[in-house]
């Protein structure tokens, strides 16, 4: 496993030499959901710290019986229902899946009641998809505005999942699309540190890399093929 994470890391740095950026600007989220604690104590064993998970119960389970590694941080990355915010601020670092003004207000009581800070993403429905979740490009601003008030969350940037491409270069229209976003909103928002840039998968995340990702979520390529 440290050596699928070596070459993940390898390909991670080529990407980012091919467009002039620092390698270690890029995070690497290993994304564990369906794969269990074992295997993640073995990637954690290869010095990895970030990993993500998509559903509460689940992690919830898995980051207890993992209590005893020190300083993983995990960040949430599935669709988060309201009434599970109590334990997404509780158990997670980053929740990357932000999709709506009052979800974040919601976060904010629950982080508030337990003195903490969560850092967040907003996810953004960049191919404008029925399927997706996450906010529209039109109403970021807006949402920025709102949730930049709520003191228990750190707003750290965007995230995204694009539309299915046929072919890895498909989706670099979307991540091009998402950087332009991040870009005019740093710029009009200069007040907050909105660096971050969370997309890109097993499958593209070179090019997602190429287009300027902070953030790589990587399942597949590190742990094997889920079922
Ligand atoms: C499952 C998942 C990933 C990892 O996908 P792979 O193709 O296995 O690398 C990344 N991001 C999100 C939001 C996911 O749900």
């Amino acid at each position: 496993m440290c050596k699928k994470l070596d070459g993940i890391k390898k390909r991670v740095k080529i990407a980012a030499e091919r467009v002039g950026r620092n390698p270690s600007e890029i995070k690497i989220v290993a994304v564990s959901k369906k794969k269990p604690v074992s295997q993640i104590k073995e990637l954690y064993e290869c010095g990895q710290r970030l990993f993500g998970e998509n559903y509460i119960q689940e992690a919830i389970k898995k980051i207890e019986g993992l209590g005893s590694l020190k300083d993983i941080s995990w960040h949430f990355i599935g669709h988060l229902q309201r009434n599970k915010a109590k334990f997404a601020v509780r158990y997670f670092d980053w929740i990357e899946t932000v999709d709506s003004i009052r979800l974040a207000r919601t976060l904010n009581k629950k982080a508030n009641d337990i003195g903490k800070r969560v850092n967040i993403l907003l996810q953004v429905n960049i191919g404008r998809e029925e399927s997706k979740s996450g906010f529209l490009e039109e109403e970021v601003l807006k949402a920025i505005n709102a949730i930049s008030e709520l003191d228990n969350l750190n707003l750290k940037g965007l995230m995204t999942i694009p539309p299915k491409a046929a072919t890895v270069e498909g989706s670099r229209k979307w991540f091009k699309k998402m950087a332009e976003l991040r870009n005019r909103l740093r710029e009009t928002f200069s007040y907050l540190s909105l660096e971050e840039l969370s997309m890109g998968m097993s499958n593209d995340f070179e090019v997602a890399i190429e287009e300027g990702a902070t953030i790589v979520r990587i399942g597949t390529a590190l742990f094997g093929p889920r079922d």
